[in-house]
């Protein structure tokens, strides 16, 4: 390679394969673009399912088992998971009233007459819950079942925490296995833009351009309830509980997010997540703990989104929500969210959770199906940074952020 050849970025090489997948979907029929574009999309979800598994048992043990003073560790899982929890439920929230505002499923009308309802069994809270703990960890691994795996895994990062010194080389050997997946990762990004194009174009090529149109309210909603939950509540988390400036704390997370934007898979944009909770300021341990973590179960963006997606459906087919409707999505939609897979889609398969619980029809969920990727890009954006926003915070206030001294407008 002559070294004057000019060296494009990566997320760059995605938006172009995002762009050239746009226009080529608009011009290919679907029936090739299935054929012959699908494939190359298909291939790098199955790069990344691939390296998934691994990379957050690794990570996730070798997180919980570096913290070496257990109270602390105790402490750091606790201020984690509370970060977590209570901006999922905002996130839930602020989707339901900006979509109860912009009421993106009126123009839409579906009549629910000839369609028949699924008989479907909602599933009850206490068995989604005990869902959690696996009876067998080698089954969940096998199965990819994220909560179960990543349950198990902070159990066990716990226990080798525990045995101190004897425990150093199994938690060295996790750290190797986490830095050799987070290698893995990059090897398979590098295929991304290929990857990214082929399933925009057939995307572009399956659903026409003109698709987007009728949905444009539920993007329009999506976006600016998502837009909201960035600026009006994370940024404002950061500067005020994580001492990062607004702009520091953008520029850092830019890469992340990019990468989410253009792949829709949360994982995808772990490793680079990673770097950009040490960048802004967040331990090692604290970012190798909460980092992984977060990338399945910290969902702000799906969360928004389940929101936004409850009121659109429940306009579309003309049925009023109640206020306890509404607090029944807000929960529904917390556990949606941390039962969401980092990769691309597994949001929309998650919206049956709420729908079932609240009586919408499973319908909605093909019709969203139609704009789907581009909700996903937005959530899954914001997916990223909620995660390196909770990192921030959560350093801060184990009094372990490596800041510069902020200057202008902290509050
Ligand atoms: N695509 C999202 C992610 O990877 C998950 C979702 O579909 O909501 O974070």
């Amino acid at each position: 390679m002559s070294s004057n050849k000019v060296k494009i970025s990566l997320a760059w090489q995605m938006m172009i394969g995002l762009a050239l997948g746009v226009v080529v979907g608009a011009m290919v029929d679907a029936e090739l673009a299935k054929t012959y574009l699908q494939p190359l999309g298909d291939l790098f979800i199955r790069l990344i399912r691939m390296v998934v598994v691994p990379l957050v048992i690794a990570t996730i043990i070798a997180g919980a088992a570096g913290i070496s003073d257990t109270s602390k560790l105790g402490r750091v899982a606790t201020k984690v998971l509370i970060v977590y929890a209570i901006t999922t439920a905002i996130s839930v929230t602020i989707g339901l009233l900006f979509a109860g505002a912009i009421q993106p499923g009126m123009g839409l009308d579906l009549s629910t007459e000839g369609l028949q309802a699924k008989a479907v069994t909602p599933p009850k809270l206490v068995d989604t819950l005990l869902a959690i703990v696996p009876i067998n960890p080698m089954d969940a691994f096998a199965k990819g079942n994220m909560l179960q795996i990543i349950f198990f895994a902070v159990i066990f990062g716990f226990g080798l925490s525990g045995l101190g010194e004897r425990g150093k080389p199994v938690l060295k050997f996790f750290e190797i296995v986490g830095d050799t997946m987070i290698r893995v990762t990059h090897m398979v990004m590098l295929y991304a833009p290929i990857g990214v194009f082929g399933l925009m174009s057939y995307t572009v090529s399956r659903h026409g351009l003109g698709v987007l149109l009728p949905l444009a309210k539920l993007i329009l909603s999506s976006f600016l309830a998502t837009a909201t939950m960035v600026f009006v509540i994370l940024v404002p988390m950061v500067m005020i509980l994580g001492k990062t400036p607004m702009m520091k704390f953008l520029k850092g997370i830019f890469e992340p997010w990019l990468i989410a934007f253009t792949t829709c898979s949360s994982a995808a944009a772990l490793p680079a997540n990673l770097t950009a909770a040490r960048k802004l300021g967040a331990t090692k341990s604290i970012a190798s703990f909460s980092i992984p973590l977060g990338n399945t179960v910290n969902m702000n963006g799906t969360a928004v989104y389940m929101g936004v997606c409850s009121i659109f459906a429940a306009e579309v087919y003309g049925l009023d929500l109640t206020m306890a409707d509404q607090i029944t999505i807000v929960l529904m939609g917390v556990l949606a969210a941390v039962g969401t897979a980092g990769v691309p889609g597994a949001g929309l398969i998650m919206t049956t959770i709420v729908f079932t619980q609240v009586g919408i029809p499973l319908e909605a969920v093909a019709l969203i199906a139609g704009v789907d990727r581009i909700l996903d890009m937005i959530r899954t954006s914001i997916n990223v940074v909620g995660d390196v926003a909770s990192a921030i915070v959560v350093t801060n206030m184990e009094g372990d952020l490596d800041s510069e001294p902020y200057v202008e407008g902290e509050s």
